[in-house]
């Protein structure tokens, strides 16, 4: 092949981002539904270069290869669209990537951007890492970050024990997230953000997200939320002003199951007092194209692919998973065995109120069933079981629908005891800040018909009363034993 040119290649490159931005603004004009459907894989990406293939390819390649030296140089200057290799990029993971930031960006009329990484942990965790930085103007000084104390379990361990004991960097831990007040006493010259989880899992705080975004912005400071339990079918912090949104997208996004792997979305031009622009300007490339190039936490193309076709359908899956909920939620609560059920979308929680100002099933006003903006809370709810643990753990034993397993967001009702799984390494004193007493059982409601998971409950709690059988033996296969504490 004649020698080309740099040039050549750059030029064929202007051209394809050309016709790939007419298509963004094509699709930004369609609803929500279809652009979870379609995302940013266009008719003509389809055609042109995938061989016609309704659904994304995955290329299962470690790497890209150039046509010439010239090709090589101008893809590794980023100067043409280029994944290059796997553990930056790879088209499964932009296409995940461009679905993600659209739906994220929803409504808000700014433009976003997104990075897929491996899980929820590792998104949360490249987030915050660019801001834990040393202040070449206070090198000596100890950093902090403002955080609810309510925040899901390996989140907890990894500010106290990755952040605050390890590096020494301090957590100043919010624990009355709706005292705005307690939030800007905590706020000194050395924190670097803020961050908030909402609904918190599991035990849905919910604070006013318009106010503590604007307290952010008042003190320069980004403002960082993990959206995971709403997901942007139910509530999109970036509308609101948010810098940042982290989601573990194996939860509901991904419900099937079969992936774990999360998301960082951010608006461009976020706001820090941290001296670089390049990050400020368009936050998750800048992780992409360096941090998490060097770091390497970033998905699959196969977990990409999963989460992809599972995301298609959030929409409403949300929707019949949060009716679900309120009408289990609601038996719950009229159960005599049971003392409390916490669920934003009962009228008896206390952020019932506020979490209705901000929670709505995304264009219900354009659905014919709704024909205007409609509450709904999701799927995650918890419940307290009269007489603390022993009984708690008798009729979580008795399920015969519900899965016992540590995890949520699935199509299949799982519930858990947080006490004993989520929460069991922050100690007494950690999960009585999180507030997670030892007779509360998470419960997120999957997509079965809820009179079945009804039942499922009232024959548990009828189990108090009577002895149980168990059923399946206890022999574990041997791909157990690695995470067991056999060895
Ligand atoms: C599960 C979860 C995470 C962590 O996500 P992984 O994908 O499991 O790493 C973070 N935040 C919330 C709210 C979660 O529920």
């Amino acid at each position: 092949m004649e020698n080309r040119g740099v040039n050549f290649y750059v030029e064929a490159g202007k051209r394809a981002m050309g016709w790939h931005k007419e298509y963004l603004k094509e699709i930004r004009n369609c609803r929500f539904d279809t652009i979870a459907v379609h995302g940013i894989y266009s008719m003509q990406e389809a055609l042109d270069f995938n061989q016609g293939s309704l659904i994304e390819p995955v290329y299962l390649s470690t790497s890209q290869a150039y046509r010439d030296s010239d090709e090589m140089e101008a893809a590794l200057g980023y100067m043409i669209p280029t994944w290059c290799y796997s553990r930056i990029a790879n088209p499964s993971m932009y296409y995940y990537e461009g679905v993600l930031a659209l739906l994220e960006g929803y409504g808000s009329g700014t433009e976003t951007s997104c990075l897929g990484t491996a899980s929820g942990m590792a998104a949360i965790q490249s987030a915050v890492d660019p801001f834990l930085v040393v202040d070449p103007k206070r090198p000596g000084a100890k950093m902090n970050f403002v955080a609810t104390c309510q925040v899901y379990g390996g989140t907890f361990q990894q500010f106290a024990m990755r952040k605050e004991k390890e590096r020494n960097i301090e957590w100043r831990k919010v624990l009355h997230s709706n005292d705005l007040s307690e939030w800007e006493k905590l706020i000194d010259e050395n924190t670097r953000f803020l961050y908030g989880e909402m609904p918190s899992n599991p035990a849905l705080a919910f604070f006013d997200l318009k106010k503590v975004i604007e307290l952010a912005h008042k003190y320069n400071l980004p403002i960082i939320i993990d959206s995971t339990v709403a997901t942007p079918a139910l509530l999109r912090p970036i509308e609101y002003g948010a810098d940042i949104v982290v989601q573990s997208v194996t939860k509901s996004l991904a419900t099937s199951g079969t992936s774990v792997c999360g998301a960082v979305i951010s608006r461009k031009n976020i706001v820090s007092s941290i001296d670089n622009d390049e990050m400020k300007a368009d936050f998750c490339t800048y992780l992409k194209l360096l941090p998490n190039r060097d770091n390497g936490p970033n998905i699959s193309p196969m977990s990409a692919m999963f989460a992809m076709n599972d995301i298609r359908t959030i929409r409403s899956r949300m929707d019949m998973v949060s009716c679900s909920t309120q009408k289990v939620a609601e038996f719950l609560e009229n159960h005599p065995k049971i003392e409390k059920v916490d669920y934003l979308g009962l009228p008896s929680n206390d952020l019932h109120a506020l979490a209705s100002e901000y929670m709505f099933l995304v264009d219900s006003e354009h659905d014919a069933r709704y024909g205007k903006k409609v509450n709904r809370y999701g799927h995650l709810m918890s419940f307290r079981v009269k007489g603390g643990a022993k009984p708690t753990r008798d009729v979580f034993d008795a399920f015969q629908r519900i899965y016992r397993a540590t995890d949520l967001g699935r199509i299949k009702s799982v519930a858990t005891i947080p006490a004993i799984s989520t929460h069991s390494q922050q100690g007494e004193e950690g999960r009585k800040l999180a507030q997670i007493p030892d007779n509360l059982i998470r419960l997120c409601v999957g997509g079965e018909h809820p009179d079945d998971i009804i039942k499922d409950l009232e024959q548990a709690l009828d189990s108090l009363n009577r002895k149980r059988i168990f059923k399946g033996s206890p022999e574990y296969s041997a791909a157990g034993a690695s995470s067991a504490k056999l060895q």
